[in-house]
This record gives structure tokens, sequence and C-alpha cells, in this order.
């Protein structure tokens, strides 16, 4: 931290371990590819610099945004305060052997600003396991908390050891175990308490055997395809990064944040009459007599897979996705979104909740 910075509350220059963007675009810092501005953007690539910039925004009364790789995030507007993108780096296996673990695993830690998907191919490569059913999720790894990501019947937060965070409530680094993280699908304490923690690192403990899942989705056949009878954690993470890549647009060519709604939970009465209603309807039963349904089903059975309002879509693979065919911005695609949210509620009687963070 530059002794200017630590001390000041002028406005912010670039200084040891950040840079500073003013009226910076947002067009290229989200899949989405939606034009908007950010009033500041900072690129931070050195942990030490957060604390000083937190603490200058706030003494300057800015809203600050945390960003990642921006693949689960929408602008519909400008953003009158400061964007702190996090770009540090930084993997180490802090122990090889954890004692006390069933068979053998190794603790990791990772920067909050690596790239997930080179970071699940670094365990691998270092003989770990568990990861592999998360490859090819694009953005960063301290993001991979917030809404617990989650594929082909894997999610993160059963291989979350400890997140590290900047409290912004209480101006402390905090260290929060996996209990206290409070995961459940596509949720978290990150998540519930949104913009209070800043995360700076991940700890993973990683075993070195685990029998791999496959029963999910094609991986199975795919790697039937792909010529692989006994598959190790490698070629299941290279079967489903096949999968991925023909089943979900591109981001960097079409602009999209994968799935747009979460897979709603509904009551017991909402899922029984519903089943007696549509019995082709997939539903999964969940503790306490919930059930989650496809969102993908009820977006699909309203007719509105391929569905387009201008350059604002629904995919035609996948109904799921949102895409910006080109030229859409935040506010169109947000307004598509609601069309869908609605037609959906008058239809089935169930409320879709987006899974992007939406500004
Ligand atoms: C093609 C595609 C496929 C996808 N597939 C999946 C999938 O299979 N499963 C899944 O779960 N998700 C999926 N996603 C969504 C997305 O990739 C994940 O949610 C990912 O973890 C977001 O990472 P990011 O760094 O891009 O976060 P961003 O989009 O930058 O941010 C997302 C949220 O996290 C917050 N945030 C980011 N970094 C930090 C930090 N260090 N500290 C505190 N808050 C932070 C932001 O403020 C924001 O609220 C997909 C997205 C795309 C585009």
């Amino acid at each position: 931290m530059n002794d200017h910075h630590a001390t000041s509350t002028l406005p912010f220059v670039t200084g040891y371990g950040y840079t500073v963007h003013e009226n910076a675009s947002m067009l290229d810092r989200t899949t989405f590819r939606v034009p908007a501005r950010a009033a500041m953007l900072i690129d931070v690539h050195e942990f030490d610099a957060i604390p000083c910039l937190l603490d200058d925004a706030a003494k300057q009364h800015r809203e600050v945004l945390i960003l990642g790789g921006g693949s689960n995030v929408l602008f519909t507007r400008d953003w009158p305060g400061v964007v702190l993108a996090l770009r540090t780096r930084g993997l180490d296996i802090i122990e090889q052997h954890v004692p006390g673990t069933p068979g053998d695993a190794a603790l990791v830690r990772a920067a909050a600003g690596e790239v997930w998907d080179d970071f699940v191919h670094w365990t691998l490569a270092h003989g770990l396991r568990g990861l592999e059913n998360l490859a090819l999720i694009p953005g960063s790894v301290g993001a991979t908390p917030i809404q617990n990501i989650g594929a082909y019947g894997v999610e993160v937060g059963e291989f979350v050891d400890a997140v590290y965070a900047y409290d912004r409530t209480t101006s402390s680094i905090v260290r929060l175990d996996r209990a206290a993280c409070a995961f459940a699908y596509r949720d978290s304490l990150f998540k519930r308490d949104s913009g209070r923690y800043l995360i700076t690192a991940v700890d993973f403990l990683l075993p070195r055997e685990r029998a791999l899942r496959l029963d999910y989705d094609g991986v199975r056949e795919e790697l039937a395809a792909m010529g692989v009878d006994s598959p190790d954690a490698r070629a299941v993470a290279h079967a489903i990064s096949r999968v991925r890549t023909r089943k979900l647009p591109d981001p960097v060519t079409t602009g999209n944040a994968g799935s747009f709604f979460k897979n709603p939970i509904v009551s017991a009465d909402l899922a029984t009459a519903l089943e007696g209603e549509h019995a082709r309807m997939p539903l999964w039963p969940l503790a306490d007599g919930l059930a989650k349904l496809s969102a993908a089903w009820l977006i699909e059975a309203c007719g509105l897979k391929g569905f387009r309002q201008g350059d604002a879509g629904v995919s035609d693979q996948h109904a799921l996705v949102l895409i910006n065919y080109g030229g859409a911005n935040g506010a169109q695609l947000w307004a598509l979104a609601r069309h869908i949210q609605q037609t959906v509620l008058a239809r089935f009687g169930v409320a879709l909740e987006p899974e992007p963070l939406v500004i």
C-alpha cells in the first residue's frame, strides 16, 4: 500500500497493487456483454490494498460492488460508485496430508482472483479429487462460495474448508469455516448478507481418493464416446467440459450468464397439485415435504424456449439461459426475465428467482 493512499480520503489514484479507471466501460467485464459504466473501476492485484480501498470508499460514501469474472452479474444501469474487480493471485498446498480426514486429503488455498477452471485443473494435476464435476464453470475462485456453485451433482460447499473474507461491518479479516458459510442450494451466508463480506481466499479440503460421480446428465455416455473405460478425475473433467461446451453458449462469443433462474423450491401442497395436473413435470422431493422443480421445464412448458424480444432472447438449446444476441442492453434482458417470471407464475403459480446479481 502506498503511503499516500493509506491515509488519504482524496479521490482514488492508482497505487501499489491496484489500478484505477474512471468512468469505465463495463461492457467487457461481464459475460452478458451489456453496455454500462462504472463511475470508478479498480482492478485489485494485491490483497494488502483491499482494506484501505474499502475504508476510503466508505469515507467517501461511495457504494462498492465487488466483481470477479462478471459471469453472474447483469447491469441494467450504470454503477455510480466503485467497482472493485478482484485480480489477486496465489495457489498453495497448505497441508499435504491433513490428519483426521478419511482417506488422504490435502488442504489447498486459492486467492479470490484465481480463475476457477484453471484452479480445478491445477488441483487435478496435483492428484487431488472432488472438483472435477465443476470444470469449465466460468468466473473466479472468490465467487464460488457466494452461490455455492454446483453442476453435475456436486456443489463446491462440500469441499470448502474455510473462507477468508474482509468483513466490511467490523473492518477486519475473518475466517469462516464450512458450517459458518451456511451453504445451501445456490445460496450461502455471503448471498444472504450480500455486500458484507469481500472474499479474499478460499481453503479447500480435497481428497486423493474418492468415488467419481458419473450418474448425471450424460457423463457416462460422454466418457464412452471418448473411448474411456476406466475414467480418472481428469477424464471426468474433460468429459464434462465437452458436454458443457456443446450444451451451453460460449460467453466469449454469445453474451449470457449461464442459468438465469434457480430451480424453484415449492411447498408440499403446491407440488402435489402440480404433479396431479402435469404428470411429466420433473419434481425432486426434499426434506420437510418441500419439492424442487425444474425451472427449465416450467419455462419450456410456457412455450418460451427460443423466445426473443429483439436481441434479448431465451436460448433455443437451453430454456434457462438468457442470451444477448448482440445489441441487447441490461434493461431489455431484465424485461425479458420479468416476462418469463410473470408467465410462469400465471401458468403454474410458481415464482422464479434470478440466479445472477441484477443491478
Ligand atoms: C456459460 C456459463 C455457465 C455457468 N454455469 C454455472 C454452473 O454450472 N453452476 C453454477 O453454479 N454457476 C454457473 N454459472 C454462473 C457463474 O459462472 C458462477 O456463479 C461463478 O461463480 C461467478 O463467478 P464470477 O467470478 O464471474 O462472479 P461475478 O459474476 O463477478 O460475481 C457474482 C457475485 O459474486 C459477488 N462476488 C464476486 N467475487 C466476490 C468476492 N471475492 N467476494 C465477495 N463477493 C464476490 C459479486 O458481487 C456478485 O454478487 C455459469 C455462468 C456462465 C456464463
